[in-house]
C-alpha cells in the first residue's frame, strides 16, 4: 500500500511535479527540503523529522522541523511548525491549494491539523506504523465522514527518510 492516487487523476502540472502549474519542485524535491531541516534536529535532542509547505503559487511558505524538546512544547511536531508558519505567510489559517511535505507519516494531531488547515496533498517519506495516521493505524486524512479530504502519496524517498529516525535511535542507544 502506498497511498498514492493514480497519477492520471493528478491536475494539471506534468507527471511528477506538483499539482500548481508553474510549480517547480517535484515531490521528491519537497522530501529532500524537509529532510535537511530534519537533520537539524538532533542538535537539540529532537527526532529528527522535518516539513515544509507547498503554496499553489509553487513557493515554499512555512518550514519546520520536530523542536519538542527545543521549545518544551508538546505540539512543535514539525508538520505543526510549517503550518504555522505558512498560515502566517499566507495571512490566514486557511491552505487550501497547499501541500505538506513531511519525512514520516503524521501522528493523528499533525493529521487532524492538517485537515483543519484544508490542505489539498501530503506528500511523506516513510510510513510509521506505531503512530501513522495516513495509512497505518488510522487514515485520519482521507476519512470518508469528514467533509475534507487530503489526497496522500507516502513513500517518497523512504530509505533516506527512515535511515535518518534509525540513526538517531541506533545512536541514543550507542
Ligand atoms: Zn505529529
Amino acid at each position: 500500500m502506498t497511498g498514492s492516487r493514480d497519477p492520471s487523476t493528478r491536475r494539471r502540472g506534468g507527471a511528477g511535479s506538483v499539482a500548481a502549474a508553474g510549480a517547480t519542485y517535484s515531490d521528491e524535491d519537497l522530501i529532500r527540503i524537509a529532510l535537511a531541516l530534519a537533520a537539524e534536529a538532533p542538535t537539540t535532542g529532537d527526532v529528527p523529522v522535518g516539513a515544509v509547505v507547498l503554496a499553489s503559487s509553487g513557493q515554499i511558505i512555512g518550514e519546520g522541523r520536530n523542536a519538542r524538546e527545543a521549545t518544551g512544547d508538546p505540539t512543535a511536531h514539525a508538520e505543526i511548525v510549517a503550518l504555522r508558519a505558512a498560515a502566517v505567510a499566507l495571512g490566514g489559517w486557511n491552505l487550501g491549494g497547499c501541500t505538506v511535505a513531511v519525512t514520516v507519516e503524521p501522528c493523528t494531531m499533525c493529521a487532524g491539523a492538517i485537515g483543519a488547515a484544508r490542505a489539498d496533498r501530503v506528500v511523506f517519506g516513510c510510513w510509521e506504523p506505531k503512530t501513522g495516521a495516513a495509512g497505518s493505524l488510522w487514515d485520519v486524512l482521507r476519512d470518508r465522514r469528514l467533509t475534507h479530504r487530503v489526497e496522500v502519496r507516502g513513500g517518497v524517498l523512504e530509505g533516506e527518510c527512515a535511515g535518518l529516525v534509525g540513526d538517531f535511535f541506533a545512536d541514543r542507544r550507542g
